[in-house]
């Protein structure tokens, strides 16, 4: 019963049914990544999986228990999310938001060396020594969404769930995430994103899983599922799926 699984997880805002009928178990140590048109239910699946949202109908196990019955302290210890709009309500410098990620062990005494290490890895993980002492309102929107990595891999969480990390990391700050999700996956966490950029999911992630309209219409090895077929058919457009020299490549011709 290992791994974080949710069994009919349904969703529904108002009268309308937003994911219906999800069946999905993850294992820890591989990369997932979650794509699909807009509205498709990302955000919503991704919220529901870190304990975020209660869905309608279904429910969300996290090694066999009931994650809502879970307290949130115990769960935010195994299972960091990364919002797509991450609100930082204060203006504080980098490396005190950073240590946040701590909050679920730290205890009456306050931080512990071991803390502080975690902190430190966390940061040189995520490459943002050098804005230790800044504030995060000032950095930007690139350098706060890499602090924002930095605080959740501060809780050394078996699951990260990171709905779009990619969006708005130039390139060189793209392979570094895409290579610290892999690095955290071969360490054994279970690593769930949500990506756009479909040739980006086909290099980072183990299984693709395609959402459209609330539902998932294919769940496969990341090798397997971006057919043109299936990207007629989700996305609506015309594909051409090509190995470049930097892996394999989904060109996008037009529109269907
Ligand atoms: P995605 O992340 O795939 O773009 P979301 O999970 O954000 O999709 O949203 C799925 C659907 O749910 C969309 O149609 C969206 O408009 C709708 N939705 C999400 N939140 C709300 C809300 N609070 N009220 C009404 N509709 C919502
Ligand atoms: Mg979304």
């Amino acid at each position: 019963m290992s791994g974080l699984s949710c069994a009919g997880l349904g969703v529904a805002i108002g009268s309308k049914t937003v994911l219906g009928g999800i069946d999905l178990t993850l294992e820890r140590g591989g990369v997932t990544a979650v794509v699909g048109p807009n509205g498709a239910g990302k955000s919503t699946l991704l919220s529901c999986l870190a304990g975020l949202r209660r869905p309608s109908s279904g429910g969300v196990r996290l090694d066999g228990a009931d994650l809502f019955a879970l307290k949130p302290r115990e769960r935010a210890r195994r299972l960091a999310f990364l919002p797509q709009t991450p609100e930082i309500a204060w203006s504080v410098e980098a490396r005190t938001l950073i240590e946040l990620g701590r909050t679920p062990f730290v205890g009456a005494r306050g931080q512990t060396a071991e803390d502080r290490t975690a902190v430190d890895r966390a940061m040189t993980a995520a490459g943002v020594e050098a804005f230790a002492h800044r504030l995060v309102d000032s950095l930007s929107g690139g350098e706060r969404a890499r602090v924002l990595i930095a605080r959740a891999l501060a809780g050394e969480p078996d699951w990260l769930l990171a709905d779009e990390p990619m969006t708005g990391l130039d390139p060189a700050h793209q392979l570094d995430a895409a290579a610290l999700f892999r690095r955290m996956a071969g360490e054994g966490a279970g690593v769930v994103l949500t990506l756009h950029d479909l040739s980006l999911a086909v290099r980072i992630a183990d299984r693709i899983v395609v959402l459209a309209e609330g539902r998932i219409v294919a769940d496969a090895g990341s090798g397997e599922v971006l057919t043109p077929d299936l990207l007629r058919r989700v996305y609506g457009v015309e594909a051409v799926l090509t190995e470049g020299p930097g892996g394999p490549l989904i060109d996008v011709v037009g529109r269907a």
